[in-house]
């Protein structure tokens, strides 16, 4: 394989809900997209950033630069015979995962589609469906949160995770399980707390969590482990975790039981395989996380998550819970059961539209 040449665009999305974090409040996502031509065949990539440097160091507008200046001439004119080829060529920029996760996926697109199979197959996915549940954003009332939660059990989803932060937790938890006893509940802290919290931290322990997704320091592995012992509900990492050796040591040193495997965060299908693996032999299972992606993201993410070890609903949903018109045809569909059929035409099987991709595009970078 080699690649011909690389589109940039960003393109502006607006969000039908506001969504809150402990981190931040996003109305309107402002997401690259990346089309590379692989041998005349066209592979699509997302890049996750997101519009500050809130979630990571990373973001939109250090992605731009990253992928024209550094990552594209690394790729530019080299003969490989797979994606899986595309981490090395890249090795030399430190960090900056979410770039190159955009610029390795689109090859990884290209290349099923070269072989005329899915994505999925190509990644060595065994399921035909997968499990669905949803991310609700921090909601201003008790009231406003119950009443969403409802919706989407209606709509079948498997789980529910509520975002906290402090001030925004045992309450909301409390409620939830009054309201709602028998759910697969959890939340996400965002990094909100620190070992000071522990009693609050303890006090979530009486609400049955399937488990709480990265409650301390974005990059803090030894209080998560210190946290870990002390508590009965699995921690779950997600901003913690970029790489496999970091991944091998959480699972070693008991810092978590539990990943929630992004692959924009690690940097690609090629990593986020690895570090599948080797929570699979650790018997932790992992989820797939989502970064409010459009229809390209959530394809890839529809694939990765059909290795056998996600073996737990992630946060991959329908296109209509986030945006008005995705920009992919078909858009993703939940089913009553709250579960996602894989595609099966080649590549990410979703066709992407080019003419509301180019009514949204902000800016565009052509380059050979
Ligand atoms: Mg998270």
């Amino acid at each position: 394989m080699q690649i011909q040449g690389i589109t940039l665009r960003e393109i502006s999305m607006k969000l039908l809900t506001p969504f809150e974090t402990s981190m931040d409040r996003l109305e309107v996502r402002r997401i690259i997209l990346l089309e590379a031509n692989a041998d005349g065949v066209i592979g699509w990539g997302e890049c996750v950033a997101a519009e500050a440097p809130f979630y990571s160091p990373e973001y939109a507008d250090t992605a731009w630069p990253v992928l024209r200046d550094f990552l594209w001439p690394m790729v530019k004119g080299k003969r490989f015979d797979s994606a899986c080829e595309i981490w090395g060529l890249l090795k030399r920029v430190r960090g900056h995962n979410m770039a190159k996760a955009c610029l390795e996926a689109a090859v990884w697109d290209a290349e099923a589609k070269q072989k005329g199979i899915p994505l999925s197959k190509l990644l060595g996915g065994t399921r035909e469906e997968i499990a669905s549940g949803v991310s609700i954003g921090i909601k201003d009332s008790l009231d406003e949160l119950v009443t969403t939660v409802k919706k989407e059990l209606a709509a079948g989803y498997q789980r529910i995770k509520i975002k906290i932060k402090p001030g925004k937790d045992l309450e909301q938890v409390r409620r939830l399980r009054q309201e709602f006893p028998r759910i697969k509940l959890m939340v996400d802290a965002n990094s909100a707390y620190t070992m000071a919290d522990l009693p609050l931290l303890k006090q979530l322990e009486g609400f049955y969590l399937m488990m709480i997704e990265q409650p301390l320091g974005w990059d803090d592995l030894y209080s998560h482990i210190e946290l870990q012992k002390r508590m009965e509900t699995p921690i779950c990492l997600d901003e913690c975790v970029h790489t496999e050796e970091q991944a091998r040591a959480a699972v070693e040193l008991g810092a978590c039981k539990i990943i929630n495997i992004k692959m924009g965060r690690v940097g690609g299908h090629t990593i986020a395989r690895g570090i599948h693996d080797i929570c699979r032999q650790h018997d932790v299972p992992v989820w797939c996380g989502g970064m409010l992606e459009t229809g390209i993201g959530r394809a890839h993410n529809i694939a990765l998550a059909t290795l056998p070890n996600f073996s737990l609903p992630g946060d991959v949903t329908a296109s209509k819970r986030y945006w008005a018109e995705d920009i992919i045809s078909p858009e993703v569909t939940v089913s009553p059961q709250g579960t996602i059929r894989v595609p099966a035409g080649p590549g990410i099987g979703f066709e992407p539209r080019l003419d509301l991709i180019e009514k949204l595009t902000v800016r565009k970078e052509r380059l050979v």
